[in-house]
């Protein structure tokens, strides 16, 4: 019997009826562009983030540019960021004309190290925004961060376009920065039939700015403050969305069982290092992340007994073809560099049950026999 990495499927066949009705009605309506659904998630989604906005874009990439544009980040800027994370969150610092700063991360949270972001600001001036990556699921020690960020005038935009719903400190992601950048990708914890987005902030300023550069820098019908772009949030993905967002929770938290699972049924196993959760942080489990130090061979060890697994991320983004010139690799990238040998991502998705686990856990436990 095999186990996928994933299963969209399985994931949400529980409303999947109700998505189909959801998306009849908004077609019924023919009302596609910043409909009622949009506006509607948007509410919901700033509520359950406890910020007093939250505006719905095209994509997790586009929520993390606009909010560079809109944080003031020029061209010539320098923007600290993780190496070990998905290429968006670099890539658009590229895209506005500024510099990635990048720097180590802690090896237990695997998040940026706040010691090594102290570090760049006192290394490199013109660095005028953080953005930390709550990656996996698993919130940054945001505290020192901030604090870093703050004393240096520098702006705070969290990349949490895997961690919908993790909390640090009773806090959810997404209001501890001046904003906070979602995607609706059909991978998340949140997905959606397509392509999505959300920007959360509480800076009146920031999300206005956004909410036109949405939409064509328009202020009201065909009337243009500024230039802007083609970037809403698709309004049929919205109703999927909203439908989802109610099982938000009780998804998270059977991500959270199923990481138990895995962690009774692995502790000792072999030269396995299994997640650890610090004090201070509730993560979602976007993926379940094991590192070994023969990766490779347990990896074609599972994928031959049908385990689905993956490695996020093999390269940094520092050793990109796209980003070796035109980044700064901040101080000491090691443990980056270990991560990026050793981690493992296993079957993880809300419909997993023990037996699933029990499963994935004999195999990795074959190969370490
Ligand atoms: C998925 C992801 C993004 C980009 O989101 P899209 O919706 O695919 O554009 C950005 N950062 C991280 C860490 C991600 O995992």
């Amino acid at each position: 019997m095999s186990v996928p990495l994933l299963d969209l499927h399985a994931a949400d066949a529980e409303c999947e009826q109700e998505i189909l009705t959801a998306v009849a009605e908004v077609i019924r309506r023919r009302e596609f562009i910043l409909g009622r659904e949009v506006h509607a998630l948007e509410a919901w989604f700033a509520d359950y983030c406890a910020a007093r906005h939250a505006v719905g874009v095209s994509s997790g990439t586009a929520a993390l540019y606009l909010s560079l544009l809109a944080a003031g980040v020029k061209p010539g800027d320098r923007v600290v960021t993780s190496p070990f994370t998905f290429t968006a969150t670099g890539e658009v610092i590229l895209r506005v004309g500024a510099v990635p700063v990048f720097v180590d991360v802690d090896a237990q949270t695997r998040t940026m190290d706040p010691q090594a972001v102290a570090a760049a600001f006192s290394s490199y001036p013109r660095i005028t925004a953080v953005m930390p990556v709550h990656l996996y699921g698993m919130p940054c020690d945001m505290d020192p961060i901030t604090a870093v960020a703050r004393r240096y005038n520098a702006r705070v935009i969290e990349d949490a376009a895997q961690a919908h719903g993790a909390r640090y400190r009773d806090r959810r992601v997404g209001s501890l920065g001046d904003c906070a950048c979602f995607s609706f990708y059909p991978t998340k914890n949140l997905g959606g039939y397509g392509d999505g987005g959300m920007v959360v902030c509480s800076d009146d300023a920031i999300a206005q700015e956004i909410a036109q550069l949405r939409n064509h820098g328009r202020v009201q019908h065909y009337l243009h403050e500024k230039i802007g772009y083609n970037e809403r949030l698709d309004n049929l993905q919205a109703a999927v969305l909203l439908v989802k967002s109610s099982r938000l929770d009780a998804w998270n938290e059977r991500r959270r069982r199923i990481a138990a699972w895995y962690c009774d049924a692995l502790q000792g196993v072999g030269d396995l290092q299994l997640p650890e959760t610090p004090v201070w942080a509730e993560p979602v489990y976007h993926l379940f992340v094991v590192r070994s130090q023969r990766r490779d061979p347990l990896m074609a060890h599972l994928k031959q007994r049908g385990i689905g697994c993956a490695v996020q991320y093999a390269v940094p983004l520092h050793r990109q073809p796209a980003y070796r010139e035109r980044c700064i690799a901040a101080g000491p990238l090691g443990v980056v560099e270990r991560l990026c040998a050793e981690v493992l991502s296993l079957p993880m998705h809300p419909a997993m049950t023990e037996s699933h686990v029990g499963l994935v856990a004999d195999a990795v436990r074959s190969f370490f026999a």
